[in-house]
């Protein structure tokens, strides 16, 4: 899951960025609302994570200009305890939920999986397709109740295509959701990581649509 961090304030931009990577998730970090607006023109993001006093453009526009273009992705904004205005206007504009800082790297995980879920409008907070359980909060993927390895990037990759099973992602989108723009990303990289996870899950879990894209088929279990 690709996250969008805006954040001007050095030192808790660069906390939560290495935090959420450990965390398994791919953090691209602006510092000011200006380039934060432009990015969001032309890249896509899983979520956002939005300081809202920031430089050249306050987080209330980001959102506003988001919003405006029809764009869904869901917001988390970061507020000061005291400002109570900026946190009704947020919400106002199109943020999904808030954080009021200083807070804990927990809580906003816990927050930000339970965006994901709202957006891809799933109650539960494990995905169970056929004999696969997979486990955002814990980070866990069982196969007909057996753990199976994966690594940070199938993990991610695993994910979205389990939610979004039944359509077809192209690689583009696929792509962007894994990889932020400091990752130095082999042209091939996608296709060896559908590689193992068809190893993995077999062959046939994952469907090549040519020219397109890769698709998981809705599960015929459950739901
Ligand atoms: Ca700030």
């Amino acid at each position: 899951m690709r996250i969008l961090l805006v954040e001007d304030d050095e030192l808790l931009g660069d906390g939560l960025r290495t935090g959420l990577i450990q965390y398994g998730y791919t953090v691209d970090w602006l510092k000011d609302g200006g380039s934060a607006d432009q990015a969001l023109k032309t890249d896509k993001f899983d979520v956002i994570v939005l300081d809202i006093g920031l430089p050249k453009l306050s987080g209330i526009h980001v959102i506003n200009h988001l919003r405006s273009r029809g764009e869904t992705t869901p917001v988390i904004i970061l507020t000061a305890r005291e400002s109570v205005e900026d946190r009704v206007k947020g919400l106002d504009a199109g943020a999904d939920d808030y954080l009021i800082k200083p807070f804990d790297l927990d809580e906003l995980c816990a927050r930000l999986r339970a965006l994901q879920r709202r957006s891809a409008t799933r109650a539960d907070p494990t995905i169970i397709h056929g004999g696969i359980v997979l486990d955002p909060a814990a980070h866990t993927v069982k196969l007909e109740g057996e753990f199976v390895n994966v690594s940070r990037r199938e993990f991610a990759l695993l994910f979205k295509l389990l939610e979004n099973a039944g359509r077809v992602l192209s690689r583009e989108h696929l792509s962007q959701s894994l990889y932020g723009w400091g990752d130095d990303v082999d042209s091939n990289a996608l296709e060896v990581h559908i590689h193992n996870l068809r190893k993995k899950f077999g062959q046939e879990f994952i469907h090549t649509i040519r020219g397109i894209g890769y698709m998981i088929d809705k599960s015929k279990e459950i739901k």
